[in-house]
Parts: C-alpha cells; structure tokens; sequence
C-alpha cells in the first residue's frame, strides 16, 4: 500500500512514484542515480505533528524540539528546520559545525550529547554558547569544568542518566541499560550533581536521559522520565537551578507498508505518557521546560533512496536485482538487518521475486531478500523507502564509491541541496609524493 494515505510522501501517479508532486523518474533523468530524495512538507508535517502534541500534553509547560543531527545532517533541512524554531541535539564538533554553518541562529538550542567528547569539541561549543551539554561521565565533568574555567565561562551541563531501563529495540541502538557505555547511573549521578555545585565554571541546568532509537512502546520512555523528573526535584531541593528536563530522542516510525502511519497519534500517545510520567516523578514541584531530541521520527518517512537496476541474474534459485546503490550509500540493513520496503517508481505487469542487491563486494550488500517488484529489467528505477533518517548520514565511500546526492522536493519543485561526489572528491584529503 502506498498512497496519500500512507504516512509517506510517496504515492502513484500517472508518470509513476512521485515525492510530493515531483516523478521520481525526472528527479533520476536531472541528477542521476543513487539518489537521496526527501519532502520538506514531510518533514515540517512531523516538526508540526510533534509541536502539536507537546503542546496539547504537557499540560502548557515550554518545550523544545531538538532535531537529532545525526539522523540527517543535510544542511538545507537544518536550515529550515531552524527556521520553524527547532533547536539540535549534536554529538560531535563536526555537527556543531553544520548547525553553525546551516543556521548560526540555531546554536543557542543546541544540546550536546556524546560519551567522548574531546577538549577542542568541548572548547567550540563553549564558545558557541550552546544550550546544554549533556554530559556523561565524571570525567567528561572534570574536562568541562577545567575547559569552560579556562575560557572564563560557565557551561550549563546535565548529567545524561542511564536509569536501566530496557528499551525493547535493536541491541544497537538501546543505550538505557547498565551495562551500556551511555551516560551515567542514576543512583550515582545526585552526588556527581553535589562535586559540580562546588565547581564555579559548571551549572546544572538539566536532567536528561536518551535510552535508545525505534522504541514503540511508551513504558520504558515513562520510567525512564519519571526517574530523570524526580532526579530533577531532588537536586532542585539541594539547591541546583534545574530548569530543563531532556527526554531525549528514540521515537519509532513504521517501516513496513502494511498500515498507515498516524503520526500525529503516534506523537500525542508519547507526550501524553511522558506527560503522565513527569507528573508522577515530580508531583507539585516548580514546572520545567522540556526538550525533545527526535531525529527518526522527524525524517525517516520523508525520504527515499532512488536506485538504477544495473542488471538481473539468477544464481541457483536466487532472483538477483543488482542495483547502482550499494551499502555504502544505506548501510542500516546490513547494520541493523533493518527491513526497508522497495518499490518499482514504474511497475511493469508480472509476479517475480528478487533479492536487491547492490554493487559492493560483501555479502552484506543486500537490501531486501524475496521482493516482490513484479518484472524488473536493467535501467528501471527502484525506490527504497523510508531512508530519510540514518541514511545519508551512515553513508561512506567503502570501494571508493563517491557519495550519492541529495535533493529535496517541495510539492512540484525539487532542489539538489547536496551533489554527488566525484572521484576527485574522494582524493582529495590524501598526499602523494
Ligand atoms: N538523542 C541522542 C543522544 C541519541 O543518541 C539519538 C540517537 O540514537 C537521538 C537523540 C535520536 O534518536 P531517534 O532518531 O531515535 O529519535
């Protein structure tokens, strides 16, 4: 099923699968393939989706929404997300770069997570005057207090918490257990709070807790919350300034095609337990100003890798499409073993089965076993769905394949916010005598 109704900017018309209104085909004529295309009004659909219910659930408290950067670090998308008053949760300098680079204005929303920060980072962020640093060791605390002493600031920190809780996802992408390198133990973080009051260069301004990426229930987000709320009244009591809350990120989205995803349900079923969560860790305390960090959430669906069929085969029993897009250009299948539907943008009549495959020389390089794609020839288009997150982002240049480009469609219009790589690109950092 793929149509208006789907949750996906994706659907059929006459010249085919379309983004918005714009045919996938054109798009791959003009600019070529592997071809990263994303909806704008899809992913300002979800900022807004998720606004509403915050707005709607938290009882009038203030809120941010701060875009994961490394769900999709596209600048042109950063730009405007910065412009409907997003803020950003970033991880390394790098993307403290693209914020400053995409929307300069942006930097004083900005969240720093991460469990290795390095001084040069750290120094970058102070002088950016960032929101937040979300720190997770008592270590990383030491480094922050002597680098912001040193600059003669004062940075504003959380101790990010581990509360141990299973997320219920992929074993890679929950952070929120004990034995995970995330953040710090919940039952030792009020005496790390205690050190830091005595240090003049760092003020606690937060409680933040991320325990993970595509958690569908609400459970494990409402226990983590309610340990990091009343965490966050306690140190109010010992005399701390909390003035934010951090729920973090991790919000799922739907990849299979079977049903419509209902994104503003999805959103308002998760501000209302997080909600409900904060209230039973808090009870009357002062309010707090919540920050969000969605990253999937706001991109996943918006997004499509257009591919070339280079050729069909049969090996054995085996169906093999081979496409021009390898795992270098979506690597979240062979990662994650991550399901992503795949679509023909021009379906020819027939039933057949393939395996889509990519060029790359490893087994891994298979984006989808048994695909029914009815007849696939070579230079037919496929679109593989669902990619506007962790996409482009986990993208590299194994094989010395150059990087796909990057368009961004908006009703009829489409833009190339990022041009493919050429070979020289891919040469360029390197010395020869
Ligand atoms: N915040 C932090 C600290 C993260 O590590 C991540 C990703 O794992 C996110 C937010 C975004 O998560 P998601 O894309 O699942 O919303």
């Amino acid at each position: 099923m793929l149509n208006a109704q789907a949750g996906r900017p994706f659907s059929y018309k006459a010249e085919g699968l379309c983004c918005d209104q714009a045919p996938l085909a054109e798009l791959a004529q003009r600019w070529g393939t592997p071809l990263y295309v994303y909806s704008w009004p899809s992913i300002a659909g979800r900022f807004q989706a998720m606004q509403q219910a915050a707005e709607q659930h938290l009882d009038g408290a203030d809120f941010s929404l701060c875009f994961a950067v490394k769900a999709n670090s596209n600048l042109e998308i950063l730009r405007r997300l910065a412009a409907l008053g997003a803020g950003f949760d970033i991880v390394s300098g790098g993307e403290l770069e693209r914020v400053r680079l995409a929307a300069p204005e942006g930097l004083g929303r900005v969240v720093y997570s991460g469990v290795g920060k390095t001084a040069a980072e750290m120094d970058a962020a102070l002088r950016a005057d960032i929101l937040l640093f979300n720190v997770e060791s008592e270590a990383e605390l030491e480094l922050l207090a002597s680098r912001a002493k040193t600059l003669r600031q004062t940075a504003r920190f959380a101790l990010r918490v581990n509360p141990n809780v299973e997320a219920k996802t992929h074993p890679y992408i929950a952070t929120g257990l004990a034995r995970h390198k995330f953040g710090i133990p919940i039952s030792g973080a009020r005496a790390l709070y205690a050190k830091a009051r005595k240090l003049p260069s760092l003020r606690a301004a937060a409680v933040s807790v991320h325990i993970g990426s595509q958690i569908r229930e609400t459970a494990p987000f409402a226990s983590a919350v309610a340990q990091a709320a009343r965490l966050a009244m306690q140190l109010i009591r010992d005399g701390d300034a909390i003035q934010y809350i951090d729920a973090g990120g991790g919000l799922a989205v739907d990849y299979g095609l079977a049903r419509p995803f209902d994104a503003q349900k999805v959103a308002a079923r998760y501000m209302r337990a997080v909600a409900q969560a904060a209230l039973n860790g808090t009870g009357n305390g002062p309010p707090l100003h919540w920050l969000f960090e969605p990253g999937r959430f706001l991109a996943a669906h918006s997004g499509c890798l257009l591919c070339r069929v280079l050729l069909t085969k049969k090996n054995g029993r085996r169906n093999f499409a081979v496409v021009d897009a390898g795992m270098n250009d979506l690597l979240r299948p062979a990662l994650y073993g991550a399901r992503h539907a795949i679509v023909a943008v021009n379906p020819r009549n027939g039933r057949q089965r393939y395996d889509v495959v990519g060029p790359v020389c490893e087994t891994a390089d298979v984006f989808a076993s048994g695909v029914e794609l009815g007849t696939v020839q070579a230079g037919d288009l496929l679109a593989i769905l669902d990619t506007g997150a962790y996409g482009m982002t986990l993208a590299s240049n194994y094989n010395a394949r150059p990087r796909a480009a990057e368009v961004l469609v908006e009703g009829k219009r489409a833009k190339l916010v990022r041009r493919r790589e050429t070979a020289s690109d891919l040469v360029r950092a390197e010395m020869l005598d």
